[in-house]
């Protein structure tokens, strides 16, 4: 091949120590070997749009998709971007993945890239309100049909298939009911009826690795635990080599035709951060552990999939990895929209985080979903699927001294007379 390729990978001896150990999503990481154009210690960050060729005939091999290491087109794929898909491949153990723009353009591309006019859907109720927005007022343009289930109730899940459904669509841990879907056995129905899975693990990297438990695609939005900043929107679709490579054909690929492409700068930033995801879900989880089994001794309804009462604890201790938690969100049901209100505020006076969308930051943020991020959600159906007006939805941060913020939520709880 006569394109300049970067990589330095070949010149390093494999490191044996990720063969022998059972699935780490962070050591898959850890342990893949990328390097800058001149050795640097970080992958060079590509900025450019347009990529020479030495020989013509390559550019048309390229066209083709027939050349490895050869880039056409920034919007096509670029090689800043290529490093961190690859290590999101690592982590999930797929393929391959692609890089997007925000959380929205990877949802949106990869059903569009398996869904045709005629073809249904079937998804969990609960999912972010873009995702339910999305499916419900977007895909009919297309005469694309889309149903609407308890993802909990697998009986349902079955009975809602029908001839022509292509995909079930769910999250690991959804937004914001924090249910835990049952990934093997949505895939088997998926599977038994000529359907793929479809997952958004954005509540839970590495905690689940929904590939390698049967899913078909796995979709992120990277804004939140994996980059942990809040400094950016981005996302990333995860899949078979085939699938990513239908992704970004230049003939009828959703992704290079609809162009949600992140900038190489910003997927390099995004890069640095996850190689300290793993140790920021350890204490994202330990601190929403604490709080979670302090508020609830203390009388506070909530949900976390890490306590004994939560409906799917024993799902989530099967299917997780278990080194990482149970993830960094609580529910919190403070019965009205007021009450709330006023929680919050005082929080964010207290300094136990930020009245904020959002998730995965370093500090703890906190937003009445129904408010809010699923606001998009009619107030009948969230009244059915169980959200409460006065639920709030915590991210909480890895703050190394969490006890000062249980504090603060139970002073507060006290003085609105919430717990005794
Ligand atoms: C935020 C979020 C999205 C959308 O991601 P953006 O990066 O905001 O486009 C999708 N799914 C879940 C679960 C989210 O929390």
């Amino acid at each position: 091949m006569t394109c300049i390729t970067f990589l330095r990978k070949s010149n390093f001896p494999k490191n044996l120590k990720h063969d022998i150990m059972s699935f780490d999503p962070a050591s898959n990481i850890q342990h893949l070997k990328q390097f800058g154009e001149f050795g640097d210690v970080n992958p060079s960050i590509t900025d450019s749009s347009t990529y020479t060729f030495l020989k013509a005939g390559d550019m048309e091999e390229t066209f083709l998709g027939h050349t490895e290491g050869c880039f056409l087109y920034s919007r096509h794929w670029n090689p800043t971007n290529k490093y961190l898909a690859d290590a999101l491949a690592a982590m999930e153990d797929t393929e391959s993945a692609w890089i997007t723009a925000s959380g929205m353009a990877a949802i949106t591309c990869a059903l569009l890239q398996l869904c045709s006019s005629g073809d249904h859907i079937i998804t969990s109720v609960t999912t972010y309100g873009g995702t339910y927005a999305f499916l419900k007022n977007y895909l009919p343009k297309f005469n694309i049909e889309v149903s609407f289930v308890d993802i909990t109730n697998l009986k349902q899940v079955e009975n809602a298939i029908k001839p022509n459904t292509k995909v079930i669509y769910t999250e690991s841990v959804t937004n914001p009911l924090l249910q835990v879907s049952d990934i093997p056995k949505l895939s088997e129905i998926a599977h038994n009826n000529h359907a793929l899975l479809m997952v958004d693990n954005t509540f839970t990297p590495m905690i689940m690795s929904p590939a390698r438990l049967g899913a078909d695609i796995v979709v992120y939005s990277m804004t939140k635990f994996i980059n942990g900043k809040n400094d950016c929107v981005a996302g990333a679709i995860c899949g078979s080599r085939q699938f990513i490579d239908d992704l970004s054909n230049v003939n009828d690929g959703t992704a290079m035709l609809l162009g949600p492409v992140l900038d190489p700068l910003r997927s390099s930033s995004i890069l640095k951060n996850l190689h300290t995801l793993h140790l920021r879900i350890r204490q994202h989880s330990k601190n929403a552990m604490f709080l979670a089994s302090e508020l609830s001794k203390a009388g506070l309804k909530l949900s976390y999939p890490g306590l004994e009462n939560h409906p799917q604890h024993q799902l989530h201790k099967q299917i997780m990895n278990e080194e990482f938690g149970f993830g960094g969100m609580i529910a919190i049901d403070f019965g009205t929209v007021a009450i709330a209100n006023q929680v919050m505020q005082k929080m964010q006076q207290a300094d136990v985080g930020y009245l904020a969308v959002s998730l995965g930051y370093f500090k703890t943020l906190f937003s009445c979903s129904g408010k809010s991020t699923s606001s998009e959600i009619p107030d009948s159906v969230q009244q059915d699927m169980g959200l409460s007006q006065g639920l709030v939805r915590f991210s909480v941060g890895i703050d190394n001294n969490i006890e000062v913020s249980l504090k603060a939520i139970l002073e507060i709880c006290r003085e609105e007379g919430i717990i005794g």
